[in-house]
């Protein structure tokens, strides 16, 4: 799967100790009308029990530039209140957290959750988009990170 290259989300919730995020390339769109897309959470992941919780998520699409966020929203914090700590965000319209920066956002409803062994998939209705801007994108290939010039 590394020869499959993505680009890199971070995937945010709003959970009982604020907002939090993680670094998901598990992504995917999955219909225009309406409007869903899916994201893969391992099961052990805080954002797992969180989103399972909240139904929502949002979702920021990384810029090249924005690499070292990638590797921040891949380590395990002590309280996931410290994800978004000394990060820049904003709040998306219904009010989670959108990364500062990114090249789009999009918020959404979970509408379907399906169980796929350690792994769970979420279904989102996206509910809002912002984006995109003119910054390339991060590119995620054989774990290292490249862009698309
Ligand atoms: C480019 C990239 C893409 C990624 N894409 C995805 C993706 O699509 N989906 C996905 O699920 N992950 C993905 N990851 C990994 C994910 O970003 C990290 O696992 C992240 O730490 C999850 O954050 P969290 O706060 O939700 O989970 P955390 O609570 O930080 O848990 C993360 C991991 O730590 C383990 N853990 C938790 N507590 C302990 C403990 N006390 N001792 C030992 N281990 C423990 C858990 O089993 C879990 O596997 C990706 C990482 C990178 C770099």
């Amino acid at each position: 799967m590394g020869s499959w290259a993505t680009g890199v989300t971070v995937v945010t919730c709003l959970g009982p100790h604020g907002p939090h995020g993680m670094t998901a390339n598990a992504f995917l769109s999955v219909s225009l009308e309406p409007p869903l897309v899916l994201v893969s959470i391992g099961q052990e992941n805080d954002s797992h029990a969180i989103i399972s919780a909240s139904q929502r998520f949002a979702v920021s699409i990384l810029a090249a530039s924005q690499q070292h966020l990638s590797v921040h929203f891949a380590q395990r914090f002590k309280d996931s209140g410290q994800a978004l700590a000394a990060v820049a965000w904003s709040l998306s319209p219904s009010g989670l957290p959108w990364i500062d920066g990114a090249v789009g956002h999009l918020e959404c409803a979970v509408e379907g959750i399906f169980t796929a062994q350690d792994h769970t998939l979420f279904l989102g209705r996206v509910l809002h988009l912002d984006g995109p801007t003119d910054a390339s994108p991060l590119v995620y290939f054989r774990s290292r990170y490249t862009t698309t010039g």
